[in-house]
């Protein structure tokens, strides 16, 4: 037979800002260098790092012009296998995004760099027999190495466990291998050792058993359960299952949802270590886990959205918990949504994927109604705990004091006089929102931002929200000179200030982003709170997610009707889903809860189905409105967002944009300025391409894009594209 024809040029992706793939000529001609091996290329003046992605029997480029690749980085397996590159080609075409950045995204950052080279496989020292011998002999001189042949005595020593016992390891060991005392072996696969579970409740089994049906081949299931009915528990289960039949499971959590509180619940149920990753770790921990899963050895995966590319050489499931949270959709570089490409992965894995949570985004619901996706709903709390119960505190008809009514203060006191904790949830960090004078009404505003800077009181500074901007506050009004300066609204900053002057006698602790700066204050915080001891929690939206406070009977939300007043469309779709996490925070113990929620429009439709149907007849009634007025999930949308120092130049391109032709079902609408139209100093407008179909979209948007990049206008502005958007 003869060898195969081969391709002689290679399509190479780089890691830059640039539409296409770079034509390059094997070095070693005839061997072919495998799909997704890194290679070092000659790009403009210097090397650079590349992926292979492609292959091609004829180039556009004239021979002479094709370089040579320089140096194959990979050698033997390729980094990516077939399964990823072709995931990520898929990617960089739907998301219309540079696929040299799309392929880098999904390495370790130190396997971007030329240097980089996979880790070798972690290694154990096992004691030998003549190891066992020496042990029978007096200690001698050696006092160290015979440490250390006790410590191999009772089990392989891993190279943690070696760390933890010396810095001086290496020498100690490798001695000790030499002496043939000890043996290096490849380090055994950590093995499943999972502890008996609770019983499951009725509504846990149901939902067990669908999922469980379909492993071993590719179904997405909605796991909708309020919180607290075991939806973590139903993942327990589904994990043991995929490995015990020698699968690997990866889990995808919300950014703030990665605590160290999770990690230890998986670990202990499980008796294995899950491999985390997420862009907090070092860049020698990524690399650790990304090879870990690559080389099969990591069974259990846990992360955050990046986790979604680690490579899963043998998959079984896909779990994605709260999966409405917005930190799965990256905003900037390469924004994908991490829930719509998890199920373009289980499918093209062949492997069932489970989307949890409490509230249901508005696609995932429909998705599950028309059913396209399993519906599994656990609507009881598995620990027997009640529901909380709602009220809702009409703001227009009561006294209120620096934003807090006086029957939520007198909740409050009762609560904490019953030896309960309470939570107090404002979305609203710093002092005050807004820096007043009392006398002309100057306000401090950002000098970047059409926004006002926050008042930081405790560090004395007004910082703006929106870029980080800082300045020092003024002592007298800017304007008019006058002593006048006071803060109008709240922020937690004050909220902790006032409740801690009214409630002297219970700790107070705060849970925004200023608070944890440092690392490992947010753990011995949670900590103290689980003690139960009466306290109040004030926080933001760091304080709806996850976190199980078993003692908290009673939640104030203080204020969401801004969402009442947005222009943007999906915005009491996360009031509610907000809303609803804040509640599920209430009275997860055997005591009952109760939420209260402060607002001026206490008769608003929606607020009412909420409180009084619930999540599923809220999103449902949210549902029918989008239908009516063709939003998504009705309809398909991709922004072009363009932004700059001058609003003539942005509007300039995007008029031309918007001028160009437009092929099949898609319509281009606007453009329009962004709802913050000013921000960091340039001005930010986009276009809204809009289709009733997917594809329609996705091939308006092929026809449309190049003649776009090729307007001179495109080249006076920062521009970008969003498919399937969430912000405007
Ligand atoms: P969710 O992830 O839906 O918020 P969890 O899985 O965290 O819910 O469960 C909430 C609480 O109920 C946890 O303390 C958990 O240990 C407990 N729990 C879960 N399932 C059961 C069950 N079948 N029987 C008793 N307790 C359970
Ligand atoms: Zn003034
Ligand atoms: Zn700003």
């Amino acid at each position: 037979m003869n060898p195969p024809a081969l391709n002689p040029y290679l399509r190479v992706a780089i890691p830059l800002p640039l539409a296409d793939l770079f034509d390059y000529r094997c070095p070693e001609a005839p061997v072919e260098i495998p799909l997704g091996t890194r290679v070092l290329v000659p790009f403009g003046n210097a090397d650079r790092v590349g992926l292979v992605c492609g292959y091609r029997q004829k180039s556009d480029l004239p021979e002479s012009r094709i370089l040579s690749v320089r140096r194959v980085l990979d050698e033997g397996k390729p980094l990516l296998n077939g399964e990823l590159v072709a995931l990520l080609r898929w990617c960089a075409t739907y998301y219309r995004h540079p696929p040299g950045e799309v392929y880098f995204n999904a390495l370790p950052p130190a396997l971007r760099k030329r240097k980089g080279r996979i880790p070798a496989e972690p290694v154990e020292y096992c004691l030998t027999r003549a190891g066992s011998e020496r042990l029978e002999l007096p200690v001698g001189k050696a006092r160290r190495q015979y440490e250390l042949l006790e410590m191999a005595s009772s089990g392989p020593l891993t190279v943690e466990r070696l760390r933890a016992w010396s810095s001086a390891w290496t020498q100690v060991s490798e001695r000790l291998v030499e002496q043939g005392w000890l043996r290096k072996n490849p380090s055994s696969r950590a093995a499943i050792r999972a502890q008996q579970g609770p019983t499951l409740t009725a509504e846990q089994s149901v939902a067990l058993a669908a999922i469980s049906a379909d492993l071993g081949k590719f179904r997405c299931h909605l796991l909708d359960g309020v919180t607290g009915s075991g939806k973590t528990e139903v993942y327990l289960r589904l994990i043991v299952d995929v490995l015990k039949a020698g699968r690997q499971a990866l889990v995808l959590v919300p950014e703030i949802g990665l605590t160290p509180q999770l990690i230890r619940r998986f670990s202990e149920r499980l008796g294995l270590q899950p491999a985390v990753y997420h862009s907090g770790l070092s860049e020698g921990e990524r690399l650790r886990t990304w090879a870990d899963a690559r080389s099969g050895r990591a069974r259990l995966l846990l992360g955050t959205r990046s986790a979604l590319f680690l490579p899963l050489p043998e998959p079984g499931l896909i779990i994605m918990d709260e999966s409405h949270d917005a930190s799965f959709k990256q905003q900037d570089g390469f924004r994908f949504s991490a829930r719509d490409v998890a199920v373009k992965r289980a499918s093209d894995l062949g492997v069932p994927v489970v989307l949890g949570t409490a509230t249901p985004s508005l696609e995932s619901l429909r998705n599950a109604q028309r059913g396209r996706y399993g519906w599994n709903r656990l609507r009881q709390r598995a620990s027997g705990a009640k529901q909380p119960r709602w009220q809702v505190q009409d703001m227009r008809t009561v006294n209120a004091k620096h934003g807090l009514s006086e029957p939520v203060t007198g909740a409050i006191a009762a609560t904490l006089e019953r030896g309960e904790q309470v939570l107090v949830f404002l979305n609203r960090r710093g002092y005050a929102p807004v820096l007043l004078c009392h006398e002309c009404g100057w306000h401090a505003s950002c000098r970047q931002c059409d926004a006002n800077m926050t008042w930081h009181r405790n560090d004395r500074v007004l910082i703006c929200h929106h870029c980080t901007y800082r300045q020092p506050v003024p002592h007298l009004c800017p304007d008019c000179r006058a002593d006048a300066l006071q803060g109008a609204g709240e922020g937690t900053q004050q909220l902790e200030q006032l409740l801690g002057q009214r409630f002297d006698s219970v700790p107070l602790y705060r849970f925004d982003r200023d608070q944890f700066s440092r690392k490992g204050s947010f753990e011995a915080m949670t900590g103290e709170v689980r003690k139960g001891q009466p306290c109040i929690l004030v926080g933001t939206q760091m304080l709806a997610k996850g976190h199980h406070f078993p003692a908290v009977t009673l939640v104030v939300v203080l204020s969401l009707d801004q969402a009442f007043y947005s222009a943007d469309f999906r915005a009491t779709e996360r009031m509610g889903q907000l809303l609803i996490q804040v509640a599920g925070r209430a009275g997860r113990a055997q005591s009952p809860g109760t939420v209260i929620m402060q607002t001026h429009h206490p008769d608003h439709p929606l607020l009412e189905t909420l409180v009084g149907e619930g999540y599923e007849a809220f999103a449902t009634a949210l549902l029918e409105e989008r239908r009516l007025a063709k939003l998504p999930p009705f309809s398909f949308q991709a922004v072009l967002r363009a932004e700059a120092a001058k609003r003539e130049a942005v509007q300039a391109m995007l008029e031309r944009a918007a001028a160009c032709c437009v092929h099949g079902e898609a319509r281009v609408h606007g453009p329009f300025p962004a709802l913050m139209e000013r921000r960091g100093g340039r001005v930010r407008w986009y276009l809204l391409l809009q289709s009733e179909t997917r594809s329609g979209l996705q091939q308006s948007l092929g026809h449309w894009l190049p003649q776009v990049s090729a307007l001179p206008e495109a080249r006076r502005v920062r521009w970008s594209v969003d498919v399937d958007p969430q912000e405007f």
